[in-house]
């Protein structure tokens, strides 16, 4: 099977532990395609995705799902989009004069703070969450970030090259929690003992080994003592969310001067996509066009 841009959940059979296994390959490579990130940076964002994806997988929703890492350090914003079908997008700013050798996440976003998003398609429901981070690594924050909000133990461990980033998650279930999951008809209760003995043994993971590894060649190197049932796998890809409506919407919410005067500097408007890099074209009558109100639009959205 291939593993490749691919999202796997898991569960073991005779415990409430779930787990989920995620590799980008192609997909982290087109997301950095467009940009030249300095390696810590680089490293930060491949961790953070397989992290957001990890998490969404966990969560039950229908939208999007946004993580935000802001602080004031030399990366002071970062940016990781992930619809709850995997289309994941995500972008870094950072100073380009300010020294980050060595840093990890704390370091380059200067003991910033973790946001997390979620909002449902319909916008009938939003949830946000916000936790300090408390580490260098993507992982220690997610842990921390999990303890907080969702109140479930969870591990993780995470890899980030420039070929591809991979991560592994455990998550311990509530015993006799929501017999509606499919994924805990078989759970019994589990003892602390069993919680620590499978993160022991996940703990020996390597990244060389989430990043090659097919899913059941590493479940099987990690827990062949125990019995896991491995989910059918979904498709991770690289999907940006913009479009010309939002990008109107954008325009509009600068007000009609101030794009007056774009225009009449520039000979029209053009804006350019962070994320994808995908350019946005409006000459003179298109830009002015989209104040004349005949674009029946939703609210004006900011591209991040
Ligand atoms: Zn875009």
């Amino acid at each position: 099977m291939q593993a490749a841009d691919t999202l796997q959940g898991f569960v073991f059979e005779q415990f409430a532990v779930r787990g989920y296994l995620v590799r980008l390959d192609a997909s982290w490579r087109a997301l950095i395609e467009h940009h030249t990130y300095p390696d810590p940076i680089r490293h930060a964002l491949g961790e953070g995705v397989a992290a957001t994806l990890l998490l969404a997988a966990t969560l039950k929703f229908d939208g999007q799902l946004i993580l935000q890492v802001q602080g004031p350090g030399p990366m002071h914003l970062m940016v990781i989009q992930t619809t709850s079908n995997f289309g994941v997008r995500g972008v870094a700013r950072f100073r380009t004069d300010a020294p980050m050798e060595g840093l990890g996440l704390k370091g380059l976003s200067g003991e910033g703070q973790l946001t997390v998003t979620v909002e449902n398609k319909d916008r009938s429901s939003r949830y946000q969450g916000v936790v300090p981070l408390v580490g260098e690594r993507f992982a220690a924050c997610f842990e921390s970030y999990f303890e907080r909000s969702e109140q479930l133990p969870t591990r993780l461990w995470l890899t980030a090259t420039d070929q591809g980033v991979a991560g592994l998650l455990l998550q311990r279930l509530p015993s006799g929690a929501s017999a509606s999951s499919a994924e805990l008809e078989h759970a019994v209760s589990l003892g602390d003992d069993d919680w620590n003995r499978v993160v022991t043994l996940a703990a020996t993971v390597t990244p060389s080994e989430l990043a090659t590894l097919s899913p059941e060649a590493l479940l099987w190197r990690l827990f062949n003592e125990e019995q896991v049932r491995l989910f059918d796998s979904s498709p991770v890809f690289f999907q940006c969310a913009c479009s010309r409506e939002r990008v109107s919407g954008i325009l509009r919410a600068l007000g009609e001067v101030e794009v007056k005067e774009i225009v009449a500097e520039q000979g029209g408007v053009e804006v350019r996509c962070e994320f994808c890099n995908r350019l946005w074209r409006y000459d003179p009558v298109d830009a002015l066009g989209i104040f004349l109100g005949d674009e029946s639009l939703s609210p004006p959205k900011l591209l991040q």
